[in-house]
């Protein structure tokens, strides 16, 4: 079985995926661009249950909006690790991801709140929400 492990940029926080990763994404929400301070954030989806924490819990924030969408980071270095949906981790961010997580983002999400100033120039999958309304 694959074991995808990751942590935070200050090392505090350690976790690991025991199981395979789904399907990856860039998110280009306006939720997503500011709470990463990025043009986007990509994500590969996880199922729950193989998710654990193995280091730093004392270290991390959760921050969920009245969505459910959330996301977890470290107090002290500020690194965005996971994504919640209410309240349990569904995504990894891939930036966090400890070496190669043999994952590539499989589309772009959420475009119709891109950043201005980012111009998506590879031939990835544009979609104007979630997966579904493609634009070419
Ligand atoms: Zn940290
Ligand atoms: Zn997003």
């Amino acid at each position: 079985m694959s074991i995808v492990k990751g942590g935070c940029l200050c090392g505090t926080i350690r976790y690991e995926v025991n199981g395979p990763l789904g399907r990856a994404d860039n998110c280009h929400c306006s939720m997503c661009r500011k709470q990463h301070g990025a043009a986007f954030a990509t994500y590969a989806d996880i199922n729950p249950d193989d998710f654990t924490w193995v280091n730093g819990v004392d270290c991390i924030n959760v921050y969920e909006t009245a969505s459910g969408a959330g996301w977890c980071f470290c107090g002290k270095c500020g690194s965005t690790l996971a994504g919640t949906t209410s309240g349990q981790v569904t995504s990894i961010t891939l930036g966090a991801v400890d070496g190669d997580p043999c994952v590539k983002p499989e589309s772009h999400i959420f475009i119709a709140s891109k950043a201005n100033w980012f111009e998506i120039t590879d031939d990835v999958p544009k979609f104007k929400e979630r997966q579904k309304w493609l634009v070419s």
